[in-house]
């Protein structure tokens, strides 16, 4: 029998380098946003497994689903036939898709293999290769979809070389094209429309390009939210070159932004062409999905998609529960509570007079929200600073730190100094407030 200590001494020993972890933590038990560890700690976890457990660790109405489906069916490869809980699921997913035209569904087991069964219907439906992104983008770690991940080069360094015929456009936001934090979402559109008419004139012939992708909020780039003005452009741009138009819901569908997929807070309801879910639709079981309408997904030659364990029954029936709990009502309405509560929380930091020197931006969606700190080695979060005022390096780093000393886990983002939080949608007052407290403390002490 090994101690707590001992297990973590093994995991150092055995598991892999390649993997980056905040702590050495050994878990044994989920509760709701309570993760527990082998050496008795009860950590407060804002980071829901990067926005899988939105209903929470082991939600009892998905684990009982999915244990009810071990002693049912496990597992039924999909070129077999049907299984029961994966056509459920599809019933409970094609009443809530943000367009009615998305009714063509399949099943994976990651982000990144529904990022890439994209690419392969889009290829397939357009006859063309090349594919556009934006810079800050995460799509996965994989070689196509790591070809696509413009957030940190780390994920692929050394690694090549990746799928070709990639380009990468600026992203709406103020990073990326270079201006200052304070700039106009008009001008933050108009400038990155600019740069994707540059890339179709300079870089690749529309006619060659098969899909755009986007995140509609940009995960680990920044939490940045998509202006709703740059999607339709795109939509505008997709329909006049026929090229198909990809929405990244991975990590900001399920409630995470507050509605049911980023893509619904816009009105009239937005048409993509394909969309990717991943993450929160079983609440942590490995499943992942890719919808499109019957036009693009018809293009398929029959057998060209599909996996051993894509859709596993396990999976699905417990997808299938998470939906019953997001359809209740409850989780939209906790996400207004609870990111009021939050950015309450954030705007008063960059409000007082004791930190607001520290921070360069607040932003998100929901509870997919952002705190961005200033960087010395960041000109453009420079602005406005009082002269005189000296900024220390990684703020974000040293405010972390604290938390995770005070038991509360929180994450930084791939890019620039920022802390995101992404707890679980049934988050109590209680626990943000807590949460909020040590974040508080983290940033004040930071600032002395
Ligand atoms: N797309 C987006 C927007 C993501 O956030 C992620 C994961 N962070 C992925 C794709 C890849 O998903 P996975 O890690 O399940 O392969």
């Amino acid at each position: 029998v090994r101690s707590a200590a001992q297990w973590a001494d093994f995991g150092r020993d055995h598991v892999s380098h390649g993997l980056g972890r905040l702590r050495d933590h050994v878990i044994v038990k989920g509760e709701g946003l309570d993760l527990h560890t082998a050496d008795g700690k009860k950590l407060l976890d804002f980071t829901a497994g990067i926005g899988v457990t939105n209903l929470g660790h082991c939600h009892p109405a998905v684990s009982q689903a999915a244990a009810a489906q071990v002693n049912t069916l496990v597992h039924l490869q999909c070129s077999i036939g049907f299984h029961a809980p994966y056509l459920q699921l599809i019933d409970r997913l094609l009443p809530v898709m943000p367009h009615q035209s998305l009714d063509q569904f399949f099943f994976w087991n990651s982000g990144s293999e529904a990022v890439e069964a994209a690419v392969k219907v889009a290829r397939k439906a357009t006859g063309r290769q090349n594919i556009i992104v934006f810079q800050g983008a995460y799509h996965g770690r994989t070689m196509g979809s790591g070809a696509m991940t413009r957030s940190k080069p780390i994920y692929t360094q050394g690694t090549g070389p990746l799928m070709p015929g990639v380009f990468a456009s600026a992203y709406p936001y103020w990073h990326g094209l270079g201006v200052s934090p304070s700039t106009s979402e008009e001008e933050l559109v108009r400038l990155a429309k600019h740069q994707l008419d540059l890339v179709l004139r300079q870089q690749t012939s529309p006619t060659d390009v098969a899909a755009i992708f986007i995140e509609p909020v940009q995960g680990e780039g920044g939490y940045v939210p998509c202006p709703p003005a740059f999607l339709h452009y795109l939509r505008e741009v997709c329909d006049k070159h026929g090229i198909k138009l990809v929405i990244d819901e991975v990590q900001t569908g399920f409630f995470r932004t507050g509605k049911y997929f980023a893509i619904d807070h816009i009105t009239p309801s937005f048409r993509p062409d394909i969309m990717v879910f991943a993450k929160g639709v079983a609440n942590g079981f490995p499943i992942s999905g890719i919808v499109a309408n019957k036009e693009t997904m018809d293009t398929l030659d029959v057998g060209s998609m599909g996996g051993t364990y894509a859709g596993n029954a396990v999976a699905c029936a417990a997808g299938v529960a998470a939906q019953d709990v997001y359809a209740s009502g409850e989780i939209e309405a906790n996400v207004a509570a609870r990111s009021e509560q939050l950015y309450a929380t954030l705007n008063k930091l960059a409000t007082s007079s004791k930190t607001k020197h520290l921070i360069a931006d607040v932003r998100g969606l929901g509870l997919m929200s952002a705190i961005e700190f200033r960087n010395p080695a960041d000109s453009l979060t420079q602005e406005g600073l009082p002269e005189g005022t000296s900024i220390p390096k990684s703020i974000g780093k040293r405010v972390q730190e604290h938390c995770l000393d005070n038991d509360l886990l929180v994450l930084t983002t791939s890019c620039f100094d920022t802390i995101r939080f992404i707890p679980a949608l049934v988050c109590t007052e209680e626990q943000m407030t807590r949460a909020m407290g040590i974040f508080t403390e983290a940033v004040e002490k930071v600032a002395l």
